[in-house]
């Protein structure tokens, strides 16, 4: 059960000490209270632990100070909005404002090599006025033979360039925990020249270690990817691993399944589920095209299928989009042939705005508007 109560009440207010010991004097029950950021406002939320589902609501719900109270009705308990009882989960961080009603574009290499590079694109980003990236440091190959990333020693670098092109938040894949901390020092002696926001792989999907590892994080955001061979639910519950630990700044991002179903696609892309996971969870949903598609093929109307599956998620509602570009795709070190050329990141992101101006509409339709 949760207790959701009303705006601005102070942590230490006797009417949230009240709630909290009729909570405990069930027997067995336990409680938890935390401070939640809301897409636009601060919330105290009161999570009855234990055996509550005997605990009744309507005592709760006489105390003037409770807004509602809800009834855990899915396992992911921080994340999930159990039928529809909390609002949604949004965040501010480094200046940008991330939550379910919000779309923010994240392009960038999938893999630092030169500096050069990295500079071209940077560039790029700040002709067009985007403020967000990825850009991976550590990356998980197939084969130990593969281009392992740059590791820490490119950190330096990439954050002065980063903050010398005016990018708020690089996302930044981790692999294991020892980068969060490689990060957070780079970050710092860098004078905080701009943010990252961690990334959880596919791959790294159930690596509970690491989930609470990153759960741990107070500042950092985590970019979580589904898993790409287990179920939707089973993700959610590895997302919960973040959350629990206590870091809400979150981003659940889709990037198809792996499945020969999908071919000629590198993965079964799974945008339809962008709604579905927005009413299933209080989280903003991003969706990754690049790593969904995994190829620069054209359709006969002369539209990439990276940007076709990037507008199918953007319709319905997506808000995030982590899309690969890079100056040379051909000499990438990493997942070149899914890159996008600098060139074509202009058109990328009119063609990004159509579809969400499609979306708005749509919304407002749905709304009666
Ligand atoms: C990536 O975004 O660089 C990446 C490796 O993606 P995924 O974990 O979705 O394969
Ligand atoms: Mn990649």
């Amino acid at each position: 059960m949760i207790i959701v109560m009303k705006a601005g009440l102070a942590e230490d207010s006797p009417q949230l000490r009240q709630v909290v010991s009729l909570a405990e004097s069930y027997p067995g029950v336990r409680t938890e209270v935390r401070r939640i950021q809301g897409a636009s406002r601060s919330l105290t939320e009161v999570y009855l632990l234990g055996p509550t589902g005997v605990v009744p609501v309507a005592p709760f719900e006489e105390f003037e100070s409770v807004e509602k109270v809800v009834r855990v009705t899915q396992t992911f308990r921080s994340i999930g909005r159990h039928d529809g009882g909390l609002e949604q989960l949004g965040f501010d961080y480094n200046g940008v404002h991330l939550s379910q009603d919000t779309l923010q574009v994240f392009a960038g290499v999938c893999a630092v090599d030169t500096p050069e590079n990295l500079e071209k694109t940077f560039k790029t980003l700040q002709q067009l006025g985007i403020v967000t990236t990825r850009a991976g440091a550590y990356k998980p190959r197939s084969s130990p033979y593969d281009f392992q990333g740059m590791g820490a020693k490119c950190l330096p670098w990439v954050f002065e360039m980063a903050g010398k092109y005016g990018i708020r938040i690089v996302s930044m894949e981790v692999t294991h925990e020892s980068h969060v901390g490689e990060i957070r020092k780079a970050l710092t002696e860098s004078g905080n020249a701009t943010g990252v926001m961690l990334q959880i792989g596919t791959r790294n999907a159930q690596n509970f270690e690491l989930l609470k590892a990153v759960g741990q994080e107070s500042e950092l955001p985590v970019l979580f990817k589904r898993g790409m061979g287990i179920t939707l639910e089973e993700s959610l519950n590895a997302c919960e691993y973040v959350a629990s630990g206590g870091n809400r700044r979150i981003v659940f991002c889709l990037r198809g399944m792996k499945t020969n179903l999908g071919d000629p696609h590198r993965n079964f892309v799974d945008f339809a589920h962008v709604p579905v996971v927005k009413r299933l969870t209080r989280l903003p949903v991003g969706i990754d095209p690049s790593h969904s598609v995994g190829r620069r093929a054209i359709g006969p109307d002369g539209l990439l299928d990276i940007f076709n599956v990037t507008a199918q998620g953007v319709i319905a509602g997506a808000n995030m989009v982590l899309v690969d570009v890079h100056p040379e795709p051909q000499k990438a070190l990493c997942d070149g042939p899914q890159a996008l050329l600098l060139e074509e990141l202009p058109g990328f992101l009119e063609d990004v705005k159509i579809a969400r101006r499609a979306y708005e509409e749509r919304r407002a339709r749905a709304a009666g508007a």
